[in-house]
């Protein structure tokens, strides 16, 4: 019998496993980051959600706060690295992942980049102010990027949002 077809069989089942098995955990920090956006739709804020794993752990979770601290820049990435840092003690977060309902914009992709994140993993793409309108990669070089977790729910959120704001 040849075995060689079915090591091959074999190898490609585990592939398919756990890229399926990565696949539902990003769902489930996503769903933790969309938690965020509605918390945030709560206060009446731009609903962003972020949520930042490390080592298959939630270690910091944040929402846009711009309206609350009356500070532009007080958006669900800024928010969560701080947190994430303080909760480290160090300023790197290259063996973290970031949940982000919504592409990051170019500050916090900058900010980003000087915690050189291990991970970006966003939902729904911005199209007039997403990082990725602009070039070269604002991401730090290192960090590997997955973009459209559950990309639906969150792009819906937000046009709810300004949907009843124009009501
Ligand atoms: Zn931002």
């Amino acid at each position: 019998m040849d075995i060689v077809p079915h090591f091959f069989a074999y190898c490609n089942d585990l592939l398919v496993f756990s890229i399926d098995m990565e696949i539902q955990e990003d769902e489930k920090f996503m769903r933790e980051a969309i938690r965020e956006a509605e918390a945030a739709a709560l206060e009446d804020e731009v609903p962003v959600g972020a949520v930042l794993v490390c080592r298959g752990r939630i270690i910091a979770k944040g929402h846009n706060m711009t309206e609350r601290l009356t500070d532009a820049t007080a958006h669900a990435e800024m928010i969560t690295i701080t947190a994430a840092t303080q909760a480290l003690g160090g300023k790197y977060l290259n063996e973290c992942t970031l949940y982000v309902t919504v592409e990051p914009c170019p500050m916090c992709a900058g900010a980003l980049n000087w915690s050189q994140l291990g991970r970006l993993v966003y939902g729904a793409e911005d199209p007039k102010r997403g990082c990725t309108l602009f070039s070269p990669n604002l991401l730090h070089p290192k960090t590997q990027v997955t973009k459209g977790i559950l990309a639906q729910e969150c792009s819906q959120i937000v046009t709810e949002y300004f949907r009843k704001k124009r009501m």
